[in-house]
Formats: C-alpha cells, structure tokens, sequence
C-alpha cells in the first residue's frame, strides 16, 4: 500500500496469495481478457477450468494451450472462483446457465461493472461479487506477465460473504500479473460510470468526433484529404504517445512554441463551455441509466441503429484515405503487435 495517492494502490506485497492458491477458478469464455486470465493463472499454478458452449469456436484454442474446458455450467459447479470473462451483453444469458453452480461462499467475478450496476445480473445473496479489472486489452495482460512486468488493474467488491472477498480479489490479481504494477481500489459504480463516460465524451466518441471535424473542416477548405489525413488523424498518436509517457507537460515541452500557444490559445474555442455541458449531459445519462437503458434495448432489437453507426463510420472518406495511405507508407506496421495479438 502507498499513501502517495488519493485512492488505495496495493501491490504484490499486499497480496496474500493463499487466497486464490488452493481454489479452483472458471474462467468463462476465451477472448481478449478469457484467454489472459485463464493461463496468467495457470502458470501461477492456480487450477483453472475455462467454461465454453459446446461447439464454441475458442475451445480448440483453449485446449491447445493446455487448459481444461468444460460448458460454463460445469465449470461453474466445478469452481469456487467463476471469472465472467465473456462479452457483457451475453453475461446475463450465461449467468442464467451458471446460477446454479455458485455455492455459498463462492466468488462470481468480473472485469467489467455493468450488469451489476445496472442489475442486468442479481447475483444470489449469498455468494462474494468482486471485480478484478485489468486496466488493459488481454494480449497485453499475458504479455506483460510472461515478460515479468504488470499490467495495472482495479478491484473492487460489491458483496463481502466469507468476509475475505476483498483479500481474494488481491490474490487473484496477483496471480494473473496486476499487483506487480499495481491494483487501485475502486466500486462498481465508480468503475462502471468512469469507464462508460470516458469511452464515451473522451476516448472513443470524442476522440473520433474531433478528428472527423477537423478533417472535414480543412477537406471542406479545399486542402487536400491527404494533407487532412496525416495532420488530424495519423499524427494524433505521436501526441498521444508523449501525453502518456509523461502528461500534457511532455507533450506542450515536445511540440514548437508555435504549437503550443496556439494550443494554449485556441483549443478551448474549439472544445469550449458548450463541449463541457454536453459531457455533462453524456455523464448525467450513464448515470441515471439512461444510456444503459438504451444500449440493452438496442441489443433486443437486433441492433439496428448500432448497424447503421457503423456502416456509417465504415464508410466516411476519412478511412478510406487513410487505407490508401497506410498502403503507400510503412509507417503504420505495429512493431509491437503480432497476428495473433491483432485477431484476438
Ligand atoms: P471478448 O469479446 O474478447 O471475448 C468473449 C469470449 O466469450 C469469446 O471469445 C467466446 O469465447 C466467449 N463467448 C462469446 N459468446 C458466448 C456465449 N454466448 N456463451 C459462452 N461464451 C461466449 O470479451 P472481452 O473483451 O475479453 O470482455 C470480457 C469482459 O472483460 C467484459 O466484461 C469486458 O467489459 C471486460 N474487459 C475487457 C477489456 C478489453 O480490453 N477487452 C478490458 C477490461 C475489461
Ligand atoms: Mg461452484
Ligand atoms: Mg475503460
Ligand atoms: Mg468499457
Ligand atoms: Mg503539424
């Protein structure tokens, strides 16, 4: 523990490995964060069941990389520990399958809030429910734990059973990589509307907004698309990259004087007080459940908007340019990704 922060950060330290050593997880579903999980714990000598449908696609792949699998609900029976690692609008479906198989005293656990939060799953009273987040994409959370170094993650509880579910939570995220770099405690709630409402106003809808209007703005101007292309999208990552390595200061202290007082002087015209009440809106409707509300509805209804979106954002010119592009120049080859990482 460190008092360096507002919030608690635990590391390896404050782990008490016990906890997850002698029990057995289900590690339901093999994708990104599935197929991370399941073998960080293995080789951290944790007995681990990965729970796949009859005929799931993922099954092959889990067997060849030597871990037992079974369906979820016999996973479930079988564990003490079930990891919800499939796809958060399929859980409550599964859950269903696995409801069963939880025990008193068992732990059902997630990486994500969601379902709790907006009670699309009611766990039964008296079992743990806790959340161990890695604060990463699963290639990432296996990759960093073979090379040695963590990933950092969240944990949080949200029903407290044995009394111990907080201790468990630690030892899990021990054992899959997290407490190396670092675990901050945070709720199911905290979690859920942080990580809606950032991906949402900031990462991806306002990222991708403010690069689609920059781009039609200079194209609409008459500059060239390409010329549009490299100063709005494709350079977004090297400021990004400094920004990450050591906040906006790196950045402002990387880029001219130029760029910085024009930066300092004219982003707050562009992303201004009107920018600002409408995050609020955005946030005040992940928090009511409006957006919740919607995003479930939308999926009953086979998804037709969402479909549309899409195809919309498939087809805007922007990302055809930028496939001509990305053809014509090397730049774009991810040293760091390989096929593998890339279809996971
Ligand atoms: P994913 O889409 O990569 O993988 C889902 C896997 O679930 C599939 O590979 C398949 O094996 C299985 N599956 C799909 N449908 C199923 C069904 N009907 N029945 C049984 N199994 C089924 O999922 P993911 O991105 O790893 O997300 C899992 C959880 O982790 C989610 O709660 C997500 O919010 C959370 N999370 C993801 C990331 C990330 O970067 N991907 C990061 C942090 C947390
Ligand atoms: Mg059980
Ligand atoms: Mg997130
Ligand atoms: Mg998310
Ligand atoms: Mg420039």
């Amino acid at each position: 523990m460190t008092d360096d922060f507002t919030t608690t950060v635990y590391y390896d330290d404050d782990a008490d490995r016990s906890q997850i050593d002698d029990e057995t997880v289900a590690v339901l579903g093999y994708g990104s964060q599935g197929h991370a999980h399941a073998q960080n714990l293995a080789d951290s000598g944790v007995d681990v069941v990965v729970g796949l449908r009859e005929g799931s696609s993922s099954r092959a792949a889990a067997e060849a990389d030597g871990l037992a699998v079974a369906t979820p609900a016999e996973a479930a029976e079988a564990a003490d520990v079930v990891s919800m690692l499939v796809p958060d609008t399929v859980q409550p479906a599964v859950f269903e399958q696995i409801r069963d198989g939880l025990d008193a005293g068992d732990t059902l656990q997630f990486a994500h809030g969601f379902n709790i939060h907006y009670n699309q799953i009611q766990p039964p009273a008296d079992v743990n429910v806790t959340m161990v987040a890695p604060k990463s994409p699963g290639h990432l959370v296996r990759r960093n734990y073979e090379s040695g170094e963590g990933t950092p993650g969240l944990i949080a509880v949200y029903q407290d059973e044995t009394g111990t579910a907080k201790e468990q939570a630690l030892a899990y995220a021990h054992a899959i990589g997290c407490t190396r770099a670092g675990v901050i405690q945070t709720s199911f709630r905290e979690e859920t509307e942080t990580d809606l409402f950032g991906e949402q106003a900031v990462l991806c809808g306002g990222v991708t907004a403010l690069i689609k209007q920059g781009y039609e703005t200079l194209v609409d101007a008459g500059y060239s698309p390409e010329m549009a292309y490299f100063e709005c999208l494709n350079e977004m990552k090297l400021i990004v990259d400094l920004m990450y390595e050591g906040g906006l200061g790196e950045m402002w202290d990387s880029v001219s004087d130029t760029a910085e007082y024009g930066g300092l002087t004219q982003g707050s015209v562009v992303v201004d007080e009107h920018a600002r009440e409408n995050m609020e809106q955005v946030l005040e409707e992940v928090q009511d459940g409006t957006f919740a509300r919607n995003w479930i509805t939308e999926n009953q209804a086979g998804r037709p908007s969402y479909t549309q979106l899409r195809h919309a954002e498939k087809n805007h010119e922007i990302e055809e340019v930028g496939a001509r592009l990305r053809d014509l120049f090397a730049w774009a080859e991810d040293e760091d990704a390989t096929e593998d990482d890339k279809q996971r």
